[in-house]
């Protein structure tokens, strides 16, 4: 029987070598194959080799280079408005304090979602996500967040369930009731008291608990009794951690066996250690450190020290209003001492092993799902050279060409 789709003559395959996660040397290597032919049946990849394939549909690989799709395993979608007159104020270095006085931060996010409706927020995420998808991303983990009471953050949840399951695009839902403090609370316990007690109505709407690990707005006592709460629940967990200072969470990451640890700006050597020495994947969110002109975290650093190190966009209004995976790549490499090897295997295999889904994406193998990135170019460094240009040919995901 001939296969659904066949990819033919493609000029490179660059592929993560092994299957996933890769840590600390693993992630400088890509396999290279060219002039392979790739076939695809349900959803899957059902072939990669050299012989001829036969297929109802082919696409011309000859100029071509194919690369997984990017899994992007930290973004801040669904949200609505723009937090434009922020970003100009901080650009002119108005202090955090003016800016929120103006109404601006997380606060002004949060009253958008609360008085959008449900088919306002629907729209807007479904353009972001054609966006990402144009752009090559496969796979989008999405965050509650915005809502901060019972009612809008489960509108939050529902909403990335319905992203998933309307946009081609696959929508993995995370719960990060546990974002920032409203004023309508005395106190991030009686908060987090009050986040807990949703636990049981996650179920059905996701499987993980993120928290905004920060001092000043959950310290590291207050997420360990909460994480602590969601583990006993049978969630997964995960934070952000060690961004503006070092405040415990890459530690805490480690201590509790949390599927990742975001952002680690600001984390210290022995963090930095042990999560090199943990399954917890180090994941690092370069696009944010530059829209918001601050230090980037210690890439080179954790990857020699053996770590699992994935790269996200952390897209969201106020803190990184950035996608493009070609920009983030570039950054990772120019900014945070990655390869190009390494940013690669940072944003597919192992951004696929943040989400736990290291089995089924980021891979260019058969059996995997059949997301993958076809680049107009010559070599997959481009990616990184030629950033800025639009080199995305076409994207496949799960067996279909959608651009
Ligand atoms: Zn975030």
């Amino acid at each position: 029987m001939p296969s659904e789709l066949a990819i033919l003559n493609i000029r490179q395959v660059a592929s993560p070598p092994k299957a996933g996660p890769l840590r600390g040397k693993e992630m400088s290597f890509l396999e290279i194959k060219h002039d392979v032919n790739i076939a695809i049946d349900g959803g899957k990849i059902s072939y990669v080799g050299q012989e001829y394939v036969k297929a109802d549909q082919y696409i011309d690989g000859s100029q071509l280079v194919v690369i997984p799709g990017f899994v992007d395993c930290h973004t801040h979608i669904p949200f609505v408005g723009s937090r434009s007159d922020e970003f100009i104020m901080r650009l002119s270095r108005k202090s955090y304090m003016d800016i929120m006085k103006a109404g601006g931060g997380i606060r002004s996010t949060v009253k958008e979602v609360r008085k959008a409706s449900a088919t306002r927020i629907l729209a807007e995420s479904l353009g972001f996500l054609d966006s990402m998808l144009s752009l090559g991303v496969t796979t989008v983990e999405g965050k509650s967040g915005y809502g901060l009471d019972r009612e809008n953050e489960l509108k939050q949840l529902k909403l990335l369930r319905a992203l998933d399951s309307i946009h081609p695009v696959d929508v993995v839902p995370t719960f990060l009731g546990a974002h920032a403090v409203t004023e309508e609370y005395r106190s991030a316990e009686e908060f987090l008291d009050l986040m807990a007690e949703m636990f049981d109505d996650l179920v059905g709407l996701t499987d993980t608990i993120d928290i905004f690990c920060e001092n000043g707005v959950f310290d590291e006592d207050q997420s360990r009794q909460y994480l602590m709460k969601a583990k006993k629940k049978g969630f997964k967990v995960k934070l952000h951690a060690d961004e503006l200072s070092a405040s415990g969470g890459g530690k805490l990451a480690v201590e509790l066996g949390a599927i990742s640890a975001d952002h680690l700006i600001s984390a210290d050597d022995e963090t930095l250690t042990l999560l090199a020495e943990s399954e917890t994947v180090a994941t690092l969110l370069p696009g944010t450190s530059f829209f918001l002109n601050e230090p980037f975290a210690k890439g080179r650093k954790l990857i020699d020290l053996g770590a699992i190190v994935a790269i996200a966009s952390d897209f969201n209004p106020g803190s990184c209003n950035i996608f493009d995976p070609f920009f983030i790549i570039f950054l990772a490499v120019a900014r945070c001492g990655l390869s190009v090897e390494e940013a690669i295997n940072a944003y597919t295999v192992n951004s696929a092993k943040a989400l736990c889904l290291e089995n089924e994406k980021g891979r260019i193998e058969v059996g995997y799902d059949a997301d993958m990135v076809l680049i107009r170019a010559e070599d997959y460094r481009e990616i990184v050279y030629s950033f800025s240009r639009d080199l995305v040919e076409g994207v496949i995901k799960n067996g279909k060409r959608l651009r």
